[in-house]
């Protein structure tokens, strides 16, 4: 009897590669948040509409927590490009960004319920909760809404989601909220201590 192996093929870096150079040339040409925001979540939609790139372990769960892979960052840290894995059930506390962000599913589904600063009342729900499915891509800022908590919206295996923010997101300085709204200090930073090699000129252009 022969058994049929699976061909694994090797990840297409230079999708993510093509990615991260169309986003320098866009934050060469601009500085208009709003441009960033929809010309940027155009070119994040192209690269999550295939998932062909993303090697392996940039997508491997941990079993206590979501983690967050630095996959790139730009050489005058204007943007830094993450994967963000979820097992099932896991999610983040509430947290700001302090910069622009976007977020694109590439595997499974997440649940995102965004939050706003009330004088009185603290935090609070700023719009229904909502699903952003594989494909999908949601923004952040200061300027639109930029406190949430996403969580797996998952059961039952790992959500993978890519994110782009207008900085090193893993050394800035910003906030996790209780849900009375009390503010404390973190740097996520990143998982991962090596990156993809996007630029091996004998790898297919
Ligand atoms: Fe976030």
């Amino acid at each position: 009897m022969t058994i049929a192996l699976p061909i694994l093929a090797a990840p297409n870096l230079a999708r993510l590669r093509g990615f991260v150079v169309s986003f320098a040339e866009l934050l060469s040409s601009t500085k208009d948040e709003r441009s960033i925001l929809e010309s940027g979540g155009a070119l994040l939609a192209q690269l999550i509409a295939r998932d062909d790139w993303l090697p392996d372990e940039y997508a491997e769960p941990d079993p206590d927590r979501y983690r967050q892979y630095l996959i790139h960052c730009d050489s005058r840290e204007r943007f830094s490009v993450v994967s963000f894995v979820w097992g099932p059930g896991q999610a983040t506390p509430i947290h700001d960004h302090t910069v622009w962000g976007l977020v694109g599913v590439l595997r499974g589904a997440e649940r995102v319920e965004s939050f706003r600063r009330d004088a009185r009342d603290g935090l609070v729900a700023d719009g229904p909760t909502a699903l952003i499915e594989a494909g999908q891509v949601d923004a952040v800022s200061p300027r639109i809404g930029d406190i949430h908590r996403v969580a797996n919206a998952l059961t039952d295996r790992p959500s993978v989601s890519i994110h782009v923010y207008g900085a090193n997101i893993g050394a800035v300085r910003r906030s996790t909220f209780d849900e009375a709204g009390n503010p404390r200090g973190f740097i996520s930073g990143y998982a991962n201590r090596s990156l993809p090699n996007l630029w091996d000129g004998a790898s297919p252009r």
